[in-house]
């Protein structure tokens, strides 16, 4: 990961937007601007970017061997670390040149270290960075590319292995707890987040476990991912039948939203814009007449964070360019039923999509 040239890429975002600084605290941006996944406490870490001069990373002192093993330890990047009874604002101010004006923190920044630095920073005009940083992390290197591709066959793995919890007479609980260990066994670091809707939980997308016992026969919708070593995410869902015959109805629409994701994935090339792949997918479903039940956009950027830019939703004119990286995950959610979704990440190449999952999609029966 070449993290020296992400942070010489966000100093000149910086600059285009004609900010002066940008103050960057543990979280999504930092791991993918220096590659250290710090957990944001209350002591303060931040990486202060000026515009116009070197990066500096502030550091609590106890954490500086902590900082220093991570990628900071292999930049070209001041480490300062302060001590417990100091105050960490005005230190990581006086980086700044003196009446700095145009400052942007991290989206994810706690409201009380953007407060502290309000005071630290009276004259300065604190803004989002996200503006500067998002346009970055969505447009993903060659390197990233990779590390995404290494994801969704960690997650592919899991999905493979799904008939080995997924049987009648467990519950969601049960299931999801054997498959989250699968998700760190087969390549994934932590961050683990499972949904198994069974039967009419199906139909609540962000369900995720309950102790409801899987019935034979029913449909169950299986949405898993992790984040791996390397710091990026993993996505996939698939709809399994758990022993039986499908429900005529539901092995239809099943039909449906495979067609649907299809559609989607063929849409997919540089230029178009964001809203047309959440579009196509729409069609599909609204012309089985299920326009209503798919309730949600048909997906979202995914690199260091699983939900990120860009969103493939109406009313996002985005141009779609080469790296960029996002789920195709439609739906079709029928209330007290069943639901059904297929996801898979995808990036974008020069002529089209490369799909980053491939477990089948038709209607598995385990
Ligand atoms: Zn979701
Ligand atoms: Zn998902
Ligand atoms: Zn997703």
């Amino acid at each position: 990961m070449d993290y020296a040239d992400r942070l010489s890429r966000a100093r000149a975002a910086t600059a285009a937007a004609g900010l002066d600084a940008m103050l960057v605290t543990p979280g999504p941006d930092l791991r993918y601007l220096t590659g250290y996944a710090a957990v944001g406490l209350e002591r303060l870490t931040c990486l202060v970017l000026p515009a116009g001069g070197d990066p500096a990373l502030v550091v609590p002192r106890l954490e500086r061997p902590a900082a220093l093993a991570s990628p900071v330890g292999g930049l070209d990047l001041e480490v300062i670390d302060w001590a417990e009874t100091e105050d960490p604002f005005p230190l990581a101010a006086r980086l700044l040149p003196a009446g700095v004006a145009r400052v942007a923190v991290d989206d994810q920044m706690h409201a009380a270290k953007v407060f502290a630095f309000q005071t630290a920073l009276p004259a300065a005009d604190l803004s989002l960075a996200g503006a500067v940083i998002a346009p970055l992390r969505m447009r993903k290197a060659p390197d990233e590319v990779a590390a995404l591709r290494r994801a969704g066959e960690a997650i592919d793995r899991v999905h493979a292995r799904m008939g080995e919890w997924l049987r009648p007479g467990r519950t969601e609980r049960e299931v999801g707890r054997d498959i989250a260990r699968a998700i760190l066994a087969e390549g994934h670091a932590g961050d683990e987040w499972v949904v198994v809707g069974s039967g009419p939980n199906g139909a609540s997308p962000h369900h995720e476990v309950s102790d409801r016992v899987v019935q034979p026969g029913d449909p169950v919708v299986v949405d898993i991912g992790g984040t791996t070593e390397e710091g990026y995410c993993s996505d996939s869902t698939r709809t399994y039948l758990v022993g039986g015959e499908p429900e005529r109805e539901f092995a239809a629409y099943h039909e449906v939203v495979e067609a649907a994701q299809e559609a989607a994935v063929r849409a997919v090339r540089p230029g178009l814009a964001a809203e047309t792949v959440d579009a196509a997918a729409r069609e599909v479903i609204a012309a089985a007449g299920y326009g209503p039940a798919f309730v949600h956009r048909v997906g979202h950027g995914i690199g260091v964070e699983t939900h990120e830019d860009p969103y493939m939703v109406a009313g996002n004119a985005l141009p779609l360019e080469p790296g960029m990286a996002f789920s195709i995950e439609p739906g079709i959610y029928l209330a007290g039923r069943h639901g059904v979704r297929i996801e898979d990440i995808v990036v974008v190449t020069s002529d089209g999509a490369d799909r980053l999952n491939h477990r089948p999609r038709s209607l598995t029966v385990l």
